[in-house]
């Protein structure tokens, strides 16, 4: 038996890939979720002695893991990929700031003190801690990994967006602060990923079932013939590969102590019809333009991530799959 591995927020989108490639690999898996009916839901599609999960309904809360790491002594790997929440607020500080970054420091408070075998821990943090995506980036500057979002707390509360932007560099820190002033016995990487598409890992039959990247997707798919293809550039990882860095993230000596930036390529609206268009011919999306397509790419953000994709040692999955993926997905869902 390899060793146990604890995840939290394990019926998330992101989780359950890992999840299922955690299983694959022979892992045992623990995940923390927020009520038992969400941890039966989990059990169900994943049908593996090797799962089990324990209900944590704040996890953040001081001292909320502390009984699960006690039960578990045979963790030696946490994944908390539950490190902030995006919820619509109007008091940013108190729902969205302070819980991300008190309860990342909790949960690395808890490890620290009841889970000594934990050697390695890895956090889901997000682009956001790493561009400039608050302010108009820099047209002229290459972002990488040793890069960190300007935004200031001031600036996180002005809504809900800017407060998970804000969330994520905050708890980031707060995170790489801690190892640094307590020198625990893990070692800590971050997962940084661009915007997260691809498929459910589970099959899907209902489109409510569908997550946010699907619906990012879905908005396109609907658009009649004539209507105009709102204008939207980004960056793009598909969810296997973001498992898949998780996973490399603490199986790779040289992945400790370390960012990874999790971006494929970049990608547009207009980019997403002509991919639509090309494999979905049965589909009403308008012609889209190749011309505007690489016009606007032209001006989207530069990166420079080959640091990562040099450590992680494998070809990220290219747009045209991950899209073509989950629309077979959204195309199944009732
Ligand atoms: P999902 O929304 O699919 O899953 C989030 C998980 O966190 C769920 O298990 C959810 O539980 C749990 N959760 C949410 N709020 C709370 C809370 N207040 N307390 C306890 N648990 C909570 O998220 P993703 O899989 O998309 O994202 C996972 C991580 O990846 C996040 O940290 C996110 O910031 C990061 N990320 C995601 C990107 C994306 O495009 N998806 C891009 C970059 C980073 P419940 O079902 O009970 O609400």
């Amino acid at each position: 038996m390899r060793s146990s591995i604890l995840i939290s927020g394990a019926n998330g989108f992101i989780a359950q890939h890992i999840i299922k490639l955690l299983l694959d690999k022979g892992y045992s898996v623990i995940g923390t979720v927020r009520s038992e009916a969400k941890g039966e839901q989990v059990k169900e599609v994943i049908h593996s002695d090797n799962f089990s999960y324990e209900v944590v309904p704040h996890i953040g809360a001081e001292g909320a893991l502390d009984e699960v790491l006690k039960r578990h002594p045979e963790v030696t790997v946490f994944l908390h990929t539950k490190s902030s929440a995006s919820v619509p607020t109007d008091d940013v500080e108190n729902n969205l700031l302070l819980p991300a970054v008190n309860g990342t420091k909790n949960v690395l408070q808890s490890v620290l003190t009841h889970g000594p075998q934990i050697k390695r821990m890895v956090l889901t943090s997000s682009v956001v801690a790493v561009f400039n995506w608050f302010k108009k980036f820099d047209p002229n500057k290459t972002y990488t990994e040793d890069d960190w979002s300007p935004i200031t707390w001031e600036e996180s509360l002005k809504d809900s967006e800017a407060g998970y932007f804000g969330s994520k560099k905050f708890s980031e820190i707060a995170a790489w602060d801690f190892v640094k002033e307590k020198n625990p016995s893990f070692k800590l990487s971050t997962v940084n990923p661009a915007f997260v598409l691809g498929p459910q890992a589970f099959e899907v039959t209902k489109k409510s079932q569908l997550n946010y990247s699907a619906e990012l997707i879905n908005q396109v798919i609907k658009l009649g013939s004539s209507d105009k293809i709102p204008e939207f550039t980004g960056l793009f990882v598909d969810v296997r590969d973001v498992a898949k860095a998780h996973i490399a993230a603490f199986e790779k000596e040289e992945a400790a102590n370390k960012r990874l930036l999790l971006v494929s390529d970049r990608f547009t609206n207009e980019g997403l019809v002509l991919i639509i268009n090309k494999n979905f011919p049965e589909s009403t999306v308008p012609n889209g333009s190749y011309e505007k397509d690489q016009e606007q790419l032209s001006r989207a953000l530069k990166y420079d991530n080959s640091k990562t994709k040099k450590l992680l040692g494998f070809e990220f999955i290219s747009l045209e799959k991950s899209v073509f993926d989950t629309i077979q997905q959204i195309y199944s869902a009732k």
